[in-house]
């Protein structure tokens, strides 16, 4: 007997519909498996078996023979259990095969015949709508993935024995009706600038920032808040469109992050990865291909705490994806690229002790404080239009937290930051580029035009402190963000010198 039903396969952050086909025969009983399978696609044979056994159903002894084509594509995961199971079931005469023609199936088995979640299930119902399926049979706890997508019907099942009802009659017990606003976890921290007190400049330069997708470095000693900047920047960004929740959430489905509520994820992404991360759980890759921090740090931002702690594999390896947005993995021949478009934001102490110039408690010598900058090369300096210090929290700081009348929230600071976004959203109408920090030396030409006053500046800044090309540049597109912050429609004096004070690198690498 025949039997077959259709599944998906992921390939980088997208998914294939493939037909996982079912043949039982009398002969020596074995269960054989082909169609370009990975282990852990093997590994279903043990699961599928016990899974059938416990949840009820008699199967005789016999030759089964599973093929999921094409056999171009290679299979992972362990999405494929479900289906194989449901096809040997079908085969074995427990279900009517008619219905499962329109349908896609997924899902994890247990041994006790229960279901488990699986990674992916928002790309391959996606894909299922596009080839036209309305019905997506998935583990419960992929429901409010699911269901993102809409004109699917879907079907969330807890057990192997639920699938099989439902396919015969039609009905599902205990059908999740939750409402999507009930059951999203509150578990996120209201977190905002009006809690941190102090820092005016390390604040606004952040704002600057934010507006002009700027990377942006913040130097200074343990204790001075680079962490707690960092973590509020996502609650001063514009928020994210329903494409673009669409677009995080796809990868967070694909990596297997969508964590408990596991719907669509509605607040930009803020990732943080410790300095001993590996390769591949930074950039993407393992044996089974998944976006890594880079990719899922995307329409957000990759916070690099510590960053001279970081490996040099890593910092040096950032260079591409900053410069293209994506990255590109090759894996058993095959190429997979991820998309890598996030705000970059660095951390790091001023010198090996952390106290730099504070000579009472610093001892470390010019050429110690050179070494540990450099840790971070100029190609990588580069990629930084921005670098703040921050100062120790004082005393007079952390008395004024009884009174915050006065400190910048992020409300205020998002508005000004929408502002700014918006008269970017007007100069780079019709172009390939959104933000300042993209302009290319041709544009800054044509939207940074300096009066005569302004050029003088610039020229004695150049000359004074022998700026590269590069200073050079990031100077004139932070300046021309600040304009738009200040709603100056041409770069002001005021703008230059303010852009010059956060120029990306430590004065001391400069002498
Ligand atoms: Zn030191």
């Amino acid at each position: 007997m025949y039997s077959s039903v259709l599944s998906g396969v992921l390939y980088g952050l997208k998914a294939e519909i493939v037909r996982v086909e079912v043949d039982v025969g009398n002969g020596i009983p074995s269960f054989e498996m082909s169609g370009f399978l990975s282990n852990e696609v093997k590994e279903a044979r043990e699961r599928v078996r016990v899974a059938i056994r416990n949840s009820g159903y008699e199967l005789p002894p016999q030759r089964i023979v599973v093929n999921i084509s094409p056999a171009d594509i290679r299979k992972c995961g362990t999405g494929f259990d479900l289906p194989i199971a449901l096809a040997i079931l079908s085969a074995n005469g427990y279900i009517d095969e008619v219905n499962v023609d329109n349908m896609i199936i997924l899902g994890e088995l247990s041994l006790d015949g229960s279901i488990n979640g699986v990674s992916g299930v928002l790309p391959c119902v996606c894909e299922a709508k596009k080839s036209g399926i309305s019905k997506a049979l998935i583990p419960v706890s992929n429901y409010n993935e699911g269901r993102i997508v809409e004109k699917v019907n879907i079907i969330p099942t807890n057990s192997l024995k639920m699938a099989v009802q439902y396919i015969n009659n039609g009905i599902i017990e205990n059908q999740r009706q939750d409402n999507p606003e009930q059951c999203r976890t509150t578990d996120k921290q209201e977190i905002n600038y009006a809690d941190i007190c102090g820092q005016e400049a390390a604040k606004r330069a952040t704002m600057i920032a934010v507006a002009g997708m700027h990377n942006i470095m913040y130097i200074g000693p343990p204790g001075s808040g680079k962490t707690m900047m960092a973590k509020r920047i996502p609650s001063i960004m514009p928020d994210m469109t329903f494409d673009e929740k669409l677009a995080v959430t796809n990868i967070y489905s694909v990596a297997g992050q969508l964590g408990e509520y596991g719907g669509l994820v509605e607040d930009r992404p803020f990732r943080a990865p410790y300095h001993n991360v590996t390769k591949s759980s930074f950039f993407g890759g393992g044996m089974f291909p998944r976006p890594g921090e880079i990719t899922l740090a995307g329409k957000g931002v990759l916070f690099l705490d510590e960053m001279t702690e970081f490996k040099p594999e890593i910092l040096e390896g950032l260079r591409q994806p900053l410069e293209d947005k994506d990255i590109t993995i090759v894996r058993m021949g095959r190429t997979y690229t991820y998309p890598a478009d996030f705000m970059l934001v660095g951390a790091m102490n001023p010198c090996k002790c952390g106290y730099y110039p504070d000579r009472s408690r610093c001892n470390c010598s010019e050429q110690d404080i050179k070494r540990y900058i450099g840790k971070i090369s100029m190609p990588l300096w580069d990629r930084f239009d921005m670098c703040i210090k921050t100062d120790e929290i004082g005393y007079e700081q952390i008395r004024c937290s009884s009174d915050n009348g006065n400190v910048p929230d992020s409300e205020s600071m998002k508005q000004a930051v929408m502002r700014a976004r918006l008269a970017q959203l007007k100069r780079f109408n019709g172009m390939n580029i959104k933000y300042n920090s993209q302009m290319s030396t041709g544009d800054m030409k044509r939207f940074c035009r300096l009066g005569e006053e302004e050029e003088k500046l610039i020229k004695r800044i150049f000359a004074k402190k022998r700026l590269t090309a590069r200073g050079y540049s990031k100077i004139l597109k932070t300046a021309r963000t600040i304009a738009d912050i200040d709603g100056n429609v041409n770069i002001t004096t005021a703008n230059i010198s303010e852009a010059f004070y956060y120029r990306g690198i430590p004065e001391v690498t400069i002498h």
